[in-house]
């Protein structure tokens, strides 16, 4: 375990790194570590994460209690709280609201399609955890289905939380989350996102065991399969092909404006959406009343 002074040195770096890449603005976000088996240390609340100093931050029990700090913990303690309790294993929480990751999570798009290696076999699915009232105690029971299987999450109309065995490893799965949200994007936005096969993914995931990277759980493929046991990750079965194109057997990838709010998985074709300009959609309605007369 480490000294006390290091880690409050490592919580101001990471959150100097999220305000400097955007992931927060203004007051947002925390940070907490483990101190010891009893105590953690945590960001102060009502403070910009990119100008804190290591006398900032606060001492508390695993209940919540302040024990040490001029200032009050984060308003989301009980939210790391929660994850300390579910996740004996964890030693970091961060939680930031990165632009593009929380805009996936305001449309209700979870990061859940397999599409990079490198986020298969470290994070495996980004699911969007239900939306609940920040600071209260409804995040950390949205946050509870999903933490015991999961390294990081999005929060429905919020933003993203992540955890690790150290505040660095925890930061770094922000950092891939919102680097997977812009590339899903971006393929989103030209129209084509070919998917990793099924076979492909758990080939992937035996990579996990051989580069020692330690998940939560293991991945699933198969949506009947309980989220807090399991990684659900949306992948074709691949029939000897390791790339599946996103329009093969009627499967389409609508562009994201053309989603809906509450279907994020893949529409067959006939729900699809089609644009016209006005004046085609005119001689449609022409053609129509000629046919009718
Ligand atoms: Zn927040």
């Amino acid at each position: 375990m480490m000294t006390e002074s290091p880690l409050r040195a490592d919580i101001v770096e990471v959150g100097r790194r999220m305000y400097a890449r955007g992931y927060t603005a203004s007051n947002d976000g925390n940070i907490s570590v483990r101190l010891g088996a009893d105590r953690l240390l945590m960001t102060p609340k009502s403070v910009c994460k990119g100008f804190m100093t290591p006398d900032m931050m606060c001492i508390t029990d695993l209940e919540g209690r302040k024990l040490q700090g001029d200032r009050d913990p984060s308003s989301e303690m009980l939210m790391h709280l929660e994850v300390y309790r579910q996740r004996p294993d964890v030693q970091a929480v961060v939680h930031a609201h990165p632009p593009i990751a929380t805009g996936f999570a305001v449309a209700g798009i979870p990061l859940d399609r397999a599409v990079l290696a490198e986020v298969l076999t470290t994070l495996g699915s980004i699911p969007i955890a239900e939306y609940a009232t920040p600071s209260t105690r409804e995040l950390p029971e949205a946050v509870r289905k999903y933490v015991k299987a999961h390294d990081g999450m999005l929060l429905a109309n919020h933003g993203a939380l992540t955890v690790g065995p150290d505040v660095y490893a925890a930061y770094y799965k922000m950092e891939t989350i919102e680097h997977f949200a812009k590339i899903s994007l971006v393929a989103r936005l030209l129209g084509r996102e070919n998917l990793i096969s099924r076979e492909e993914v758990m080939r992937l995931q035996e990579l996990r065991g051989s580069y020692g990277i330690k998940a939560p759980a293991p991945i699933c493929t198969d949506d009947q399969t309980v989220v807090d046991v399991c990684q659900v990750v949306q992948a074709p079965a691949g029939d000897g092909r390791r790339l599946i194109p996103d329009d093969v057997d009627g499967v389409v990838v609508p562009p994201v404006a053309a989603r809906d709010e509450v279907s994020p998985k893949p529409s067959t074709k006939a729900e699809a959406e089609i644009r016209l300009t006005y004046r085609e959609l005119s001689a449609l309605i022409e053609d129509a009343i000629r046919n009718l007369r």
